[in-house]
């Protein structure tokens, strides 16, 4: 069909006349589709608007369908052939759409005569904002000239279009109601993968301020002293045999997690406050409600992360004793088969929600690389963490899909939505090949020897390590058994976690990695005042510096546990050549010490430092030098280089790993260390990343350490890669000054 497309390209410039003859928005957009339809010669021309928060999109527009639909006719992202044009942002044409297995039938729009069909995505950048469709009763009307137009139609509209959806839905109170997320109304939250996985299951809210809203409800029972005294020996009983099944499973980091509880529980002040009002009188259940209310205050009025930490503790021993009142302790405990949606977390409450078999978390804080998700991929817990407080308002037991292998949140999914994830979940389950496939060795395409190394974050994780070939530790995080104690774990402590691991690594190499606390890894014992900006404050190397005697405790543990073993031990963040040897020199102090002492250990461990701090960029041929090795840690270098807090989800689409810098950076700091013939592994999460692994290759990395699910994605990425032509694309990547063209070659950040 001939069409007259320069002139509607013309006409498309004058819109913002279009724009002032409008009465109303919604004339608006009907004005620009009569005039698509007309210089497209379509009988149909309609406009769908998206709403990412109900995952919705909504017929607004139309010429030639039924003017009743508008407003009507709602489809899911991917639903439908304009729904899956726009979920795949690009046009699909069909000469017959019914032919499509795709086609969806809306009954009562009027489209049974329309079979040429050609949808062409509204979208600015990656924003998604609706979808253009043209239609004619003629059959295989549309052809390639019509895509290229509609497409350059829509690409001008988009942002006029935009600016129209978001002025509607400020004026209709409807659509207003869509975007003010009312939690009854939230359907689908997208979030950020934290840690991967599936459930399905009730929620339960834990927020930082109040109690249990279920346990609330059910005060009108009158319960006695003695149905109290039970509650408090049902809840003893319990918390002892968490302590228990957490100390079989998670050894290291298990010891006395419980105990904050186990203790409230004997403490007589505590009890004794709430059997005087239950002896005045008062309801057991409100007297509960009543003491553990006073001590979540007094610990929240102290700034202090160690007592705030303990106030959650309170809160979870007053829902503890409420549900085991109430419910007679059949329930066991409120989080068990649960998903957790909480503001914050700490380190300890991953472990008990793990103890407690939590199904999986949402969390409204924190960062994708934050230590709260290393944490829970240790133990196995999906997360999407996701910066929307409206999920603390959902009533008690909603229902919650949590998709986090795609980041995604569904509120009471309907049943079609849920079997197609239970399928998934299976299919997923099945993959036992997976340890049939992987490599003892790796090599890549043309021939280059490469090594994946594990990251450890809890001993737990070894076994998989192993299982799957990891040729050795990169990175054991040491942090995780101070960062849950109530206390600095003592030498002998540490000596024994140690030994436990180099033991199970049977001869392969071992990265010990010395404390590396503060920022968002909090040692709640240790509370030496308020930091504004704890990432730039008292971390990591800076703290054992401080510290040397915790530091030497320390180095002693490792050197006596890898007496026998291939010994590496790096610091992290280390800022200077100065930091660099000072710590060196405790070292060699400790060693002394131990040979004084008369102690077996390891004399000639290989030491190295952690690269994450742009100020070594300068001296990195100075550090090459004096080091054994480097290892990257990309989730700090990144953080530190950009000036973007890896934990706040409200910067998280400026933290770019492909960045120039970024990747400049890396070039000089492995050529830094091939020039010095040293070893130069990446233990970031960048090194997990399958657009960077090509990179990274094609710079000279050879040594990928990655947490331990994402070991045979890695090796099969390598061996899959061609140096030569990595190199090549490398040369080309790095001339490029601006991150967008780097984007649009690399392609943006993936979810975790
Ligand atoms: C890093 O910063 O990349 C790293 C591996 O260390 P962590 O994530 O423990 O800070
Ligand atoms: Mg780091």
């Amino acid at each position: 069909m001939k069409r007259d497309h320069t002139k509607l390209i013309c006409d498309i410039g004058e819109l913002s006349d279009l724009f002032i003859d409008s009465v109303g928005l919604d004339n608006f957009l009907q004005n620009i589709v009569f005039m698509i339809s007309e210089h497209m010669n379509s009988e149909v021309c309609s406009i769908y608007l998206y709403y990412e928060w109900t995952d919705e999109l909504v017929l607004k527009a139309t010429k030639g369908l039924n003017p009743e639909s508008i407003g009507n006719v709602k489809m899911r992202l991917g639903e439908g052939l304009s729904g899956l044009a726009l979920k795949e942002i690009r046009p699909i044409c069909e000469g017959n759409a019914r032919n499509n297995p795709n086609f969806k039938y809306f009954p009562g729009i009027g489209e049974e005569q329309f079979e040429s069909f050609l949808a062409v995505p509204i979208v600015r950048g990656r924003t998604r904002i609706g979808v253009m469709v043209v239609q004619n009763s003629k059959r295989n009307c549309f052809e390639e000239e019509d895509i290229k137009v509609l497409r350059a139609i829509t690409s001008q509209l988009a942002n006029t279009i935009e600016t129209t959806k978001l002025l509607m839905s400020f004026n209709e109170t409807a659509a207003k109601q869509r975007i003010v997320l009312k939690p009854r109304e939230l359907k689908l939250v997208q979030g950020r993968v934290g840690a991967s996985g599936f459930a399905f299951a009730e929620a339960v809210i834990v927020k930082t301020d109040s109690l249990s809203a279920l346990s609330l409800q059910q005060l009108q029972t009158q319960y006695s002293l003695s149905d109290f005294q039970q509650a408090i020996q049902a809840t003893e009983k319990q918390l002892e045999l968490f302590q228990k099944e957490i100390e079989d499973r998670l050894f290291d980091v298990a010891s006395l997690i419980f105990t904050a509880q186990i203790l409230m529980l004997k403490d007589k002040v505590f009890v004794d406050a709430i059997v005087d009002l239950i002896q005045s009188g008062v309801n057991p259940p409100q007297a509960i409600l009543e003491v553990v209310h006073k001590y979540v205050l007094m610990f929240q009025l102290i700034p202090n992360a160690y007592l705030k930490e303990k106030s959650q503790d309170v809160k979870d021993i007053g829902n503890r004793l409420l549900q085991n009142l109430i419910g007679h302790g059949e329930k066991g405990n409120d989080y068990e088969g649960r998903i957790v949606i909480a503001e914050e977390l700490f380190p300890s409450d991953a472990l008990k929600l793990s103890s407690q078999k939590v199904a999986g978390i949402i969390l409204l804080s924190g960062g994708t690389s934050s230590h709260l998700s290393i944490l829970s991929r240790s133990l196995n817990i999906p997360m999407v963490i996701t910066d929307t407080p409206q999920l603390l308002d959902l009533p008690p037991a909603t229902k919650i899909l949590l998709d986090a292998e795609q980041g995604n949140i569904y509120i009471n999914p309907t049943p079609d939505v849920s079997d197609t994830f239970r399928q998934r979940e299976d299919t997923r389950k099945n993959l036992s090949s997976i340890k049939d496939s992987v490599m003892p060795t790796t090599h890549t395409q043309d021939g280059a020897r490469a090594y994946v190394l594990a990251n450890i974050n809890l001993l737990g994780d070894v076994k998989a390590a192993r299982e799957l070939k990891a040729e050795g530790i990169g990175l054991y995080r040491t942090e995780f058994p101070f960062i849950v104690r109530s206390d600095f774990p003592t030498e002998e402590e540490q000596f024994v976690i140690y030994k436990k691991l180099v033991d199970s690594m049977s001869g392969h190499e071992i990265t010990f990695r010395t404390l590396d606390i503060g920022g968002d890894k909090v040692l709640s014992y240790y509370y030496h005042g308020k930091e504004e900006n704890p990432f730039l404050g008292m971390r990591s190397i800076r703290f054992s510096l401080k510290h040397k005697d915790i530091f030497s405790q320390q180095l002693r543990a490792i050197l006596r546990a890898g007496h026998q073993a291939d010994l590496k031990i790096m610091f992290p963040m280390i800022s200077s050549l100065d930091e660099f040897l000072e710590a060196k020199e405790i070292v060699r102090e400790s060693m002394f010490s131990l040979s004084k002492d008369k102690i077996p250990y390891h004399a000639s461990a290989q030491i190295g430092l952690m690269i994450e701090l742009p100020s070594v960029l300068e001296i990195i041929e100075d550090l090459a030098q004096a080091a054994d090795f480097f290892s990257i840690g990309t989730n700090d270098f990144i953080q530190y280089m950009l000036a973007v807090d890896r934990t706040n989800e409200k910067v998280a689409d400026l933290y770019l790993p492909y960045h120039p810098s970024i990747l400049r950076g890396l070039k000089r700091i492995v050529d830094a260390a091939i020039t010095f013939k040293k070893e130069v592994s990446i233990c970031g999460d960048m090194a997990h990343d399958e657009k960077y692994i090509a990179f990274l290759l094609g710079i000279g990395v050879r040594r990928f350490s990655v947490d331990v699910h994402h070991i045979p994605k890695v090796q099969r990425l390598i061996v899959g890669t061609d140096v030569r032509l990595a190199k090549k694309n490398v040369e080309f990547l790095l001339t490029k000054p601006k991150i967008k063209e780097i984007a649009d070659i690399i392609g943006p950040r993936d979810q975790r």
